[in-house]
């Protein structure tokens, strides 16, 4: 069993109730199919900038996260019924990523639900 730790955009934090992150977390599929299984730890929201996203992965690990992942809507958006890479809701999320993966000292992974066709997810490893 994996905890895992979930972050969102806040520009989406009023349309999305996170249905597909966590059906496909509870699934094992999607972004979460590199897990025999895996659990919820908590889930925040990043508000722009990113400002306190590292507190925030540090209190996502203290309740038991062992990886984070970040929505896939915050770096791919829907065309005609189809996930498609680019154009999501942030636009520095590789560099948040990057942050977070060193500072909080917890893998990071791009991506949850409906990935794009033929995107793997990526892990920035801690360190
Ligand atoms: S990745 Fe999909 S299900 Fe998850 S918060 Fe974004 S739009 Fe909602």
């Amino acid at each position: 069993m994996t905890k895992i730790g979930l972050i969102r955009c806040e520009k989406n934090e009023d349309r999305c109730p996170l249905t597909g992150c966590l059906t496909s977390l509870k699934g094992g599929v999607q972004g979460f199919a590199g897990y025999d299984a895996a659990e919820i730890a908590g889930i925040f929201t990043c508000r722009c900038p990113g400002d306190g996203l590292v507190e925030k992965a540090k209190i996502l690990k203290s309740k038991g996260a062992e990886a984070i992942h970040f929505c896939t809507c915050a770096f791919a958006h829907k065309e005609s019924n189809e996930w498609v890479m680019g154009e999501g809701f942030c636009d520095h999320l590789d560099g948040l990523m990057a942050q977070v993966a060193s500072q909080a000292e917890i893998p990071c992974v791009k991506g949850s639900a409906h990935l794009p066709k033929a995107y793997q997810p990526e892990t920035v490893a801690p360190g």
